[in-house]
């Protein structure tokens, strides 16, 4: 019912830009090109974490993103995940394109996309799961841009973990290995050429994408990378041109921007 009101509200009240406060706007052009408008980066947290797949990251978190993804998960701003999913579907899309033959576009069916899980206890107290909403908008995009793709939510906690967020790098790792397991029946969704792309919000340490990266090759899932809407820049590298994938981005993204990115849905 929370959750459902919080939608309600966001279609009747009048918004002002998650990003910068401008009236009149739930984003506005500024901070939706500082969400969608770069190139998506290969990313790594630094020191790099063994067992992390190749991350690609939307957008550096600060600013307006850092705003927009506050306002996205914690108070509730649910017509955010528009736009933040067209932010993710970029990196998902140069993540999914690594290990795939033929590139994003190959063969192995749609593109699957598998969320990482939020604390049970953070996604009850918010009213909703953020992450998996941002992770269903992403595969819209990748649809809307043509790309088939699918949200697989095939991981869980098995056991109680703390929200990473306010934790230092060691206590992150502590907090999430070995927590994560995955659903009766996942593994039936495994096919040859079709790689698995791990989705989360945010990249800090990369503890949780490394902890869900273990979880689905130990039940056999071919995990080609994983896809953030934001590094933090502070804990981070950053490597701009990547051969090969670079390629396919610009023509996908020009059509989920004719589609999406301009097309008015979240004004
Ligand atoms: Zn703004």
């Amino acid at each position: 019912m929370h959750g459902l009101w919080q939608e309600i509200a966001g279609l009747v009240l009048p918004a002002e830009c998650a990003g910068c406060g401008l009236p009149r706007s739930v984003l506005c052009d500024r901070c939706r090109a500082e969400l969608c408008g770069r190139q998506p980066e290969r990313v790594w947290p630094q020191p790099r974490p063994a067992g992390l797949p190749p991350v690609h990251a939307a957008a550096r978190y600060g600013g307006a993103v850092r705003a927009v993804l506050l306002a996205h998960k914690e108070r509730g701003r649910l017509g955010l995940a528009e736009p933040l999913g067209a932010a993710l579907a970029g990196a998902a899309a140069m993540a999914g394109a690594r290990g795939r033959a033929g590139g994003v576009r190959g063969r192995g069916g749609p593109l699957l996309l598998v969320p990482v899980p939020s604390a049970r206890r953070a996604v009850a107290g918010r009213g909703h799961d953020a992450g998996r909403r941002i992770a269903l908008a992403a595969a819209r995009a990748l649809r809307a841009g043509g790309l088939p793709a699918r949200v697989v939510p095939g991981l869980r906690l098995r056991r109680a973990v703390a929200d990473q967020s306010g934790l230092g790098a060691q206590q992150r790792r502590a907090n999430v290995t070995g927590a994560m397991g995955v659903a009766a029946g996942v593994e039936r969704l495994w096919r040859p050429g079709r790689p698995v792309v791990l989705v989360d919000d945010l990249m800090t340490t990369g503890a949780s994408l490394v902890e869900a990266a273990r979880a689905l090759r130990a039940c056999g899932g071919d995990v080609a990378g994983a896809a953030v809407v934001a590094a933090v820049p502070r804990l981070a590298g950053f490597h701009r041109r990547e051969t090969g994938t670079d390629r396919e981005r610009p023509a996908f993204l020009r059509e989920t921007a004719r589609k999406h990115l301009n097309g008015g849905t979240w004004r």
